[in-house]
């Protein structure tokens, strides 16, 4: 467990920035941040920052993971496909709000790093596969909720397919070097609904999986 003091601010700076969902706040207390971040920058865990990875990849900012979990609106029954596991902090709040997460990673070294951090803090009910993300996952598919931590220039079709009726997907698009939005798309009986959340950044949902093995 961490300071107390930490604690406190960390929570209050997601309030501040507008995570007021109570159990994403709840879930966003109980997962510690730092032991998903290796090395120096462990130290800045509970600062709201992005941080750097392994593969060149970004840990999320807290409040970014905070207000898209938020627009997922999930249901403890829900299962949840994540594509961009990174770290998997995200995964692993996701994990305590819906009965089953899948998440999939393009770097197989970050798939079996956040594998051992799932392993250690005991969370049972979410799977990490290194996989193109942009096709989903077929096998496990429909989701209740998609969410996406890597910008695409639109949504991916297949993403879209694997949406359940009722689902809801929360994913960046735009250009990498641009603005990107944060989106959210429903799907109805009618078709699909979208609206934008707000402006963001995240790196780019890179093609094909990484051969760095
Ligand atoms: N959700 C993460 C942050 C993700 S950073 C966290 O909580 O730490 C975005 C991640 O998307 C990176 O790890 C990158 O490797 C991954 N990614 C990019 N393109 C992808 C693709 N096509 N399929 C799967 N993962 C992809």
């Amino acid at each position: 467990m961490i300071d107390a003091e930490l604690k406190m601010q960390f929570l209050y700076a997601l309030r501040s920035r507008g995570v007021t969902n109570s159990a994403v706040l709840t879930a966003m207390e109980q997962i510690d941040r730092a032991p998903f971040i290796k090395g120096y920058f462990a130290e800045r865990a509970y600062e709201d920052m992005p941080l750097p990875i392994a593969c060149g990849q970004t840990i999320s900012q807290p409040s970014v993971v905070g207000l898209m979990t938020q627009a997922l609106d999930i249901n403890p029954r829900d299962t949840v496909l994540e594509v961009g596991t990174g770290s998997g902090y995200q995964a692993a709040i996701l994990s305590h709000l819906a009965r089953r997460v899948y998440t999939v990673d393009r770097h197989s070294r970050l798939v079996r790093e956040a594998r051992e951090v799932f392993d250690r803090l005991g969370l049972t009910n979410v799977t990490a596969f290194t996989a193109d993300g942009s096709f989903g996952l077929p096998d496990q598919a429909p989701f209740d909720r998609i969410l996406v931590t890597a910008a695409a220039e639109d949504p991916p079709g297949p993403l879209l397919s694997q949406l359940k009726v009722g689902g809801i997907m929360v994913l960046p698009v735009g250009q990498s070097d641009a603005v990107q939005h944060l989106i959210r798309v429903r799907r109805t009986d009618q078709g699909l609904d979208y609206d934008e959340l707000r402006a963001v950044r995240f790196v780019p949902l890179v093609e094909g999986v990484a051969r760095d093995a």
